[in-house]
């Protein structure tokens, strides 16, 4: 099967609250076109370096997320066009931005990364420190950033169980901090959970955007 027709077939498979980025890292920016020209333009990478460039080679009304860890330093390359940022993992990633998005006269969607995974590798915060980070006396001060979620990276394992729990930790936690810190925003509504090898655990655990690369593009090498 072409990678249109993946991505048709899985489109087809998914309930319609389910928003999917497409994860092209490491994929050319003709099989990007490929499934641009199929009609579909939402799109995550994982490296700024690599980011800035299929920007620069690609259609402009292209909705690019940066879904992987972001140095505070990079942020300057991605402000002027990113639609969402789905790994922020500190008050001065945050900040930094704050500040780009206001040189840029933006606002950019951002998401708090969750720590979920057993790994110790993983990036992200427990539930916790985003509570304190959000009763800050500066969180209120950025507005040039818009909260619209939480994201997680289960563990990568068989077992479906863990990987379910995970998943519904995550989903926890968004609902103690929409109801402690969102109540009335409409816009913090977003669950980024789910990815090629777990992606229906995640719908079913209620993620509300899954990130899927392989499925669509076909493996990385
Ligand atoms: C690579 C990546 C994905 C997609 O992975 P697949 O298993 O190919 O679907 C999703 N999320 C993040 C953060 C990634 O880095």
């Amino acid at each position: 099967m072409s990678i249109v027709d993946n991505l048709d077939t899985f489109l087809k498979s998914i309930p319609d609250r389910v928003r999917i980025i497409a994860v092209s890292k490491t994929k050319s920016p003709e099989e990007i076109l490929e499934v641009y020209r199929s009609g579909f333009n939402t799109f995550g990478e994982n490296k700024v370096q690599e980011l800035v460039k299929k920007y620069g080679e690609l259609p402009k009304d292209i909705n690019w997320h940066m879904i992987g860890h972001l140095q505070s330093n990079k942020v300057k390359y991605i402000a002027p066009f990113i639609r969402m940022i789905h790994a922020v993992d500190s008050l001065k990633l945050l900040k930094t931005i704050d500040k780009e998005a206001q040189k840029n006269s933006r606002i950019i969607d951002c998401l708090f990364q969750v720590r979920i995974a057993r790994e110790e590798t993983k990036y992200g915060l427990s539930c916790e420190e985003i509570k304190t980070l959000l009763a800050s006396e500066e969180f209120p001060r950025l507005n040039s950033i818009r909260m619209t979620g939480l994201m997680g990276m289960a563990t990568f394992t068989n077992d479906d169980d863990q990987v379910r729990s995970e998943f519904e930790y995550l989903r926890n936690c968004f609902h103690t901090i929409k109801t402690a810190f969102f109540p009335k925003i409409d816009s913090f509504r977003e669950l980024s959970m789910g990815m090629s090898g777990d992606y229906t655990i995640a719908i079913e655990q209620g993620s509300t955007m899954i990130r899927i690369g392989s499925l669509i593009f076909g493996k990385r090498y």
